[in-house]
């Protein structure tokens, strides 16, 4: 065989697992059906400026070695995410702290807070009258109360998943974590930042002294691609392989409407939701705030924006989050005893197991997968 390791896309798991095969000496060889590689982490330069053309991305995590692999392949700044929400023209810092308490009721101690929630709260709860919440609504209302479900929650929610809160199941909002301190970093991990320059720079170093062939669909090539290689390793959708046999595993996908405007600073934020049901899409990205901090950002005269729609998926659009339920997942079982027949088939990532991974866990199983291998 040509090759060790046909690996089939060349998002952060096939080049993660491609660079690690790499440099322990395996022939490996990259298969990708998009026109560059990188998947949803791919950015684009638009006005000098890094868009992350699939969504915005912010690596973080509490795994040390996951973060020292990247930084010591491509180094990262410190970005740290505060977005904030606005609900009919009223800004709201976000995640749920006392900012949020103080600009939604005007309380300035956390007993004032803690008092007011639990004053909502418990209105919900006496409505419940001793039952399981039965929908996301009733869920919410008994974990947070009324105004922030209303202005906060309720309207982004919607547009999300493209249906009312009350239609929705209560366990997609299991917990909804309320900090009783005036701090806006979104994520509680211990690292987090973007690679310095934008992510193709990591994917680019990943992949570097390796064949990747770009335009190039696996499946459409397929009987030929598999004499090329012991083994693959699959990133593409568990049921594309499978030529949809069994049916269509669904996802939500997101529509993005991008611009480039003539203003350095145009909301003074990387990030801002809009909660209110009535704003067709679901939040703003400006991208230079990714990379561009404090004075930084007038260097630049323009800006892009992106605007992001919440869409049911169809055929033929980019899948971008799982839809995990009951159909779905049962659907999903089929197709993995399939997968598991399949011979010297390695099925890994977002796609593949059908799951929803963030950055630092993907780059993690690439790297448990690769030491499976090794052993
Ligand atoms: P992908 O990036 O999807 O890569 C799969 C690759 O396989 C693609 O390039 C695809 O073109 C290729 N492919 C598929 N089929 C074939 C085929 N038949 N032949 C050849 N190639 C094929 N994570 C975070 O940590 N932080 C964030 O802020 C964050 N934001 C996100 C926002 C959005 C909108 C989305 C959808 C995800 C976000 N993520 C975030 C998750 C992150 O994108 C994933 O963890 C990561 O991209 C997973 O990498 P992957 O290689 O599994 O999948």
């Amino acid at each position: 065989m040509q090759y060790d390791y046909l690996i089939v896309g060349s998002g952060l798991m096939g080049a993660t697992f491609a660079y690690l095969a790499h440099h322990a000496g395996k022939r490996c060889l990259v298969v990708e059906r998009r026109a560059h590689t990188g998947g949803n982490v791919h950015c684009q330069e638009v006005a000098g400026i890094q868009v992350h053309q699939y969504g915005a991305h912010i690596l973080h995590t509490n795994n040390r070695e996951v973060w020292q692999f990247v930084n010591g392949i491509a180094e990262c700044n410190r970005y740290t995410n505060s977005p904030v929400a606005n609900y009919q023209g009223k800004l709201y810092n976000l995640p749920f702290n006392m900012n949020t308490f103080y600009q939604m009721w005007g309380v300035t101690t956390p007993l004032q807070a803690r008092r007011k929630i639990e004053e909502q709260r418990s209105e919900a709860i006496r409505k419940l009258d001793g039952r399981e919440p039965a929908n996301l609504e009733e869920q919410a209302l008994a974990l947070v109360g009324k105004d922030i479900f209303e202005r906060l929650i309720k309207g982004y929610t919607e547009k999300q998943w493209g249906r009312s809160c009350n239609e929705l199941p209560a366990f997609i909002i299991r917990r909804l974590p309320l900090r009783f301190v005036f701090d806006n970093n979104y994520f509680n991990d211990s690292y987090q930042g973007i690679p310095i320059g934008g992510y193709n720079r990591l994917i680019d170093r990943l992949l570097q002294d390796i064949e990747v062939r770009l335009k190039t669909d696996f499946l459409e090539h397929k009987q030929e691609l598999d004499t090329l290689a012991d083994k693959v390793l699959y990133t593409g959708p568990l049921d594309a392989y499978f030529d949809y046999r069994l049916g269509h595993l669904q996802y939500r996908t997101v529509r993005f409407e991008t611009e480039v405007l003539e203003t350095p600073n145009y909301q003074g934020n990387a990030v801002v939701n809009y909660t209110d049901r009535d704003v067709p899409y679901t939040r703003i990205i400006e991208h230079k705030h990714f990379e561009q901090f404090g004075p930084a950002v007038y260097d630049n005269p323009q800006t892009v924006i992106s605007k992001e729609y919440s869409m049911e998926w169809m055929p033929g659009m980019e899948p971008y989050y799982p839809v995990n339920d009951e159909k779905n997942s049962a659907l999903l079982r089929e197709y993995q005893t399939l997968a598991a027949k399949e011979e010297n088939v390695i099925f890994a990532g977002r796609l593949a197991e059908y799951k929803y991974y963030d950055m630092a866990p993907t780059i993690e199983r690439a790297m448990q997968l690769w030491s499976k291998e090794e052993a």
